[in-house]
């Protein structure tokens, strides 16, 4: 299947590609389990913390904490934001997944999505098409998870290929991308 993800928000504010190109030249994968001890967990924490807040400015939000492998992970095994208390939550440190649940963070407290009367291309009018055919009763809220999972990944992934292309290809090569 051809990469699409990677081109779905070419205008993404300067600002957090920036930031976004100094998180990832901080290397925070490096204070993983495995990777890093005590010292390098704390430098990748605070590389984290200093890109939601510097993001976070960018859009007005209320900056998210930040949790690493905490046990609601049992549930969300690659990571999830709790709109309750504003947190993000990750297995681990890592740049993508960190952009895709602050995105969770944008929509929450922004609700900006997703308007059935605009914006709708082919493909989403599709999967709603059919989703409804399969199950009329429970098609809206199905396709709105459906809508909100598709806006976290293209932005996500357009952030990290605007902010580093060459980091980009590296981690689709390595298979390292759940979507690319
Ligand atoms: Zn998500």
């Amino acid at each position: 299947m051809p990469s699409t993800y990677k081109d779905r928000f070419p205008n993404i504010d300067r600002r957090t590609v920036e930031a976004t190109r100094r998180l990832i030249a901080a290397r925070p994968w490096r204070g993983n389990p495995g990777r890093g001890g005590r010292a390098e967990f704390e430098a990748a924490y605070a590389a984290c913390r200093a890109w939601l807040e510097e993001v976070s400015t960018v859009y007005g939000l209320r900056v998210p904490a930040l949790k690493i492998g905490s046990l609601i992970l049992i549930k969300h095994p690659y990571g999830c934001y709790d709109p309750t208390d504003n947190t993000i939550h990750l297995p681990k440190f890592s740049v993508t997944t960190l952009a895709h649940e602050f995105r969770h963070a944008w929509q929450f407290q922004k609700k900006p999505l997703i308007r059935h009367d605009e914006g709708i291309n082919h493909r989403e009018g599709l999967v709603g098409l059919l989703l409804y055919l399969v199950d009329p009763e429970h098609y809206q809220p199905i396709m709105m998870k459906w809508l909100t999972e598709e806006d976290a990944r293209g932005w996500s992934v357009s952030l990290i290929y605007l902010a580093d292309p060459a980091f980009y290809r590296r981690a689709v090569e390595r298979r390292l991308l759940l979507y690319w």
